[in-house]
């Protein structure tokens, strides 16, 4: 099922239980730590059993800003801080990217890392009113923000994208955006446009990436992606016309590749545009038989 996905709340569900930010944050009972340089998380270095830093946040741990307690991690509180981008690492500590290779990183603490990286990244841009510059204050028992000067209100600000896997017949259409390296290729994505629904979306980024027209639009999966806030929604859609031509701009190549000779798997381990690859392959066979046994298939 694509809720078990890494950085979906599935993946964390029987070690984590999220709490509203403003309940007892005085509360100074021990627990565990989320200590985020960027987009890695800091972790006791050499420990077998890799595990959050627990009890006193260590001495030589700098916060930028105080630490936010964002919930309950296996019976204790959890809460978590930032140190300045390229700052040493405290002694005994290394930093393991939410999106390496490295093992001892496992999906649910890539995932409880994405989660409060996503949520020190809103709350350091919901210090002031967007409409009047006022200091924002929290709305009781929820992430949103309220200003006391104009009553504008502010919640997470978290965007929608789609992604696509595209087929014609036993192809399937992969791009290479032009900031990648050669050889590296993923599905059609893009962020959902004024106006537009979700299935508009997929023809839009599919016409201005590759140069044809989809139909036969069916949602697959969804997944978090707090790099920094996105929620990749996840669809296969049907070649319907048009010569494959990538933009020259923002898409530097677009091809059909054949299901048996596809490049090295899209998309990092841990993203929907793996997992999307992986189980269309798994499922092939059934879906050329019936769009409708692939739709149930792959979401199941
Ligand atoms: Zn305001």
């Amino acid at each position: 099922m694509s809720s078990s996905l890494p950085f979906n709340t599935s993946t964390i569900l029987d070690l984590f239980t999220p709490l509203p930010p403003d309940l007892e944050q005085d509360d100074t009972s021990p627990g565990f730590w989320a200590v985020l340089q960027g987009y890695s998380l800091l972790l006791p270095a050499e420990s077998e059993q890799v595990q959050l830093p627990e009890g006193a946040l260590p001495a030589d741990i700098i916060p930028e800003e105080a630490p936010l307690r964002i919930g309950i991690w296996q019976g204790k509180p959890l809460r978590a801080v930032r140190i300045v981008d390229g700052a040493a690492l405290p002694a005994g500590y290394e930093a393991l990217p939410f999106q390496g290779q490295d093992i001892r990183l496992d999906n649910a603490l890539a995932t409880i890392a994405g989660r409060a990286a996503q949520i020190l990244h809103w709350e350091r841009r919901s210090r002031f009113c967007s409409h009047c510059k006022g200091e924002l204050i929290r709305i009781p028992a929820s992430w949103g923000k309220r200003c006391p000067s104009c009553s504008e209100v502010h919640f997470p600000h978290i965007h929608p994208c789609i992604i696509v896997l595209v087929r014609k017949g036993t192809e399937l259409l992969l791009i290479r955006n032009a900031a990648w390296n050669p050889g590296r290729f993923s599905l059609v994505a893009g962020f959902v446009d004024f106006g537009e629904s979700l299935e508009e979306c997929v023809q839009r980024e599919v016409r201005e990436e590759a140069g044809i027209e989809v139909a036969n639009i069916r949602y697959v999966g969804s997944q978090c992606w707090p790099f920094p806030s996105q929620q990749m929604i996840g669809f296969l859609a049907d070649y319907a016309g048009g010569e494959v031509r990538p933009d020259g701009v923002e898409v530097a190549e677009a091809e059909w590749f054949s299901e048996d000779a596809m490049p090295a798997s899209p998309g990092s381990k841990r993203s929907i545009s793996r997992w999307i690859m992986e189980t269309y392959s798994k499922n092939r066979d059934s879906c050329l038989i019936s769009n409708h046994v692939l739709n149930r298939s792959i979401s199941s």
